[in-house]
């Protein structure tokens, strides 16, 4: 049907990134997505966690940086806030520019994107992926490339050509909840902050609104316990929340989910939907009825639910447990992680964060994007080669952007180059990205 040096799957963050990087490298690159828009889990309307470690220093640059630039512009972000809680600083995003700028980022770099088509299959001779097979109206076509990039989230395309993997907990199998974000239009975002907020919000001006709003914060509902328990709104007392906003009068509430869900199974996902686009109304009545600044809003459910853990492929090297609590530095490095590990309980729902050892931050080792036994894949995103409590790190969006560039990047050098993944001089990729910025300042350990 189409070929190209560099095929893509998955436009959430990382795919976004991955093929805007390999297609400025010169790489005729396509990007799959089976949603009819850009953007994945970015588009419900989250921050970009993180860019600057525990002791104040920037660490993720690159297309991470350019898109936060750019969004500033379009009036989508703040820029990096101070926040005196369990993260140093807030990277708020609109999602519905974020999935505009996405979309222009792709465009601009000449990627053929081609949605609503869904990767089912694929070909392999040997450790050798000869085309992957798509569904689209008419049938089951093939695509074929010589590099491939897995940025489905769920390893789709590894685990299809042979790639072991682990699906979340390895003892127990159990992975984080999945969630749908509410987006809340017309509140008074000072209000809800100085009801709900356990620690000073960060705060934050735009050019078209001078003075500071509250764009981050979180909290808990105890105050609302018995309310809660009455009226069955959530499962447990002191019920988390999560808040983030670019605007004074719009809002995104994170804290419903549903547990027990297998996320690469299309009925749990589906019947997961269901549940939580009940949920989410249940919580927006509450919302409207008892919290101050929500009394005029309207309520707008995010269009799908948000998957956290899935499968992580079993790549050359495994980020383990103790590689973030040391925030340990690797030679094969392709960028750093600086938000702490956020592992929402399996059981629960509710969230834990855990911080990074040493400076705060701990490298990426290219080793970990490479599926073993395969020879034309990278695989980057939150299905990366990690343990499921180091995955709670991998997962964030600004390392998945880290990884994207780096994997685009790799998988045109590699096209070009006629070389396979686990044989890519991986000291011609880093000095490829320290000269495109992606590295600047992030191999100096402080
Ligand atoms: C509720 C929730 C809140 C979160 N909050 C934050 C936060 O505040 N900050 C933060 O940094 N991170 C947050 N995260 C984590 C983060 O959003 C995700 O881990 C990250 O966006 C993953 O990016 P990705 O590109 O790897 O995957 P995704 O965004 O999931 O993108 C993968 C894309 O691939 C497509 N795809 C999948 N399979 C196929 C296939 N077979 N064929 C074609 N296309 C396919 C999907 O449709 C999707 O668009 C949150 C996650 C959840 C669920």
């Amino acid at each position: 049907m189409l070929d190209c040096d560099v095929l893509v799957v998955g436009g959430g963050v990382t795919g976004v990134a991955a093929a805007t990087a390999a297609a400025r490298n010169g790489a005729k690159t396509i990007l799959l997505e089976s949603k009819p828009f850009i953007g994945g889990n970015a588009t419900t309307g989250l921050c970009l966690h993180n860019y600057i470690t525990k002791n104040g220093r920037q660490v993720v640059f690159g297309i991470a940086q350019e898109m936060v630039d750019r969004l500033i512009t379009m009036g989508g972000a703040v820029g990096h806030i101070p926040y005196g809680s369990f993260v140093h600083s807030v990277t708020p995003v609109d999602g519905e520019l974020f999935r505009t700028l996405s979309t222009e980022l792709l465009d601009e770099a000449g990627v053929m994107v081609l949605l609503g088509v869904n990767v089912v299959g694929t070909e392999v001779d040997g450790g050798n992926i000869t085309g992957v097979q798509v569904a689209v109206k008419g049938g089951i076509k093939t695509l074929r490339a010589k590099t491939y990039i897995d940025a489905s989230g769920d390893a789709d395309v590894a685990v299809s050509a042979g790639a072991n993997y682990t699906k979340g907990d390895r003892k127990t199998g159990k992975m984080q909840p999945v969630s749908m974000v509410l987006r809340c239009f017309g509140t008074n975002n000072q209000q809800i902050a100085d009801a709900i907020a356990i620690s000073t919000p960060a705060m934050a001006t735009r050019s078209d609104y001078p003075e500071p709003i509250p764009v981050y914060f979180n909290g808990a509902f105890s105050q609302w316990n018995d309310i809660i328990r009455e009226n069955n709104i959530f499962p447990n007392e002191d019920h988390k929340v999560f808040f983030n906003t670019v605007w004074p009068n719009n809002i995104n509430v994170n804290t419903s989910a549903v547990v027990g869900v297998d996320g690469t199974d299309p009925i749990s996902l589906s019947s997961a939907t269901v549940k939580l686009t009940k949920q989410i109304y249940k919580i927006s009545q509450f919302l409207k009825d008892h919290v101050p600044g929500f009394e005029n809003a309207s309520f707008v459910p995010s269009s799908f639910a948000g998957v956290r853990e899935t499968r992580r492929i079993e790549g050359l090297y495994e980020i383990t447990d103790e590689d973030v609590s040391v925030g340990r530095k690797f030679e094969d490095t392709i960028g750093q992680i600086c938000f702490p590990v956020d592992i929402h309980d399996p059981d629960t729902g509710q969230a834990h964060f855990y911080e990074i050892g040493d400076d705060g931050a701990f490298d990426i080792p290219y080793r970990a994007m490479i599926p073993k036994g395969l020879e034309n894949i990278i695989v980057a995103g939150r299905c990366i080669s990690a343990t499921s409590f180091a995955h709670g790190a991998t997962r964030n969006m600004a390392p998945c952007l880290v990884m994207g560039e780096s994997a685009g990047v790799a998988a045109a050098l590699g096209a070009k180059d006629n070389v396979t993944m686990p044989k890519l001089d991986v000291a011609k990729l880093q000095g490829i990205l320290e000269k495109q910025g992606v590295f600047l300042g992030s191999r100096v350990k402080q």
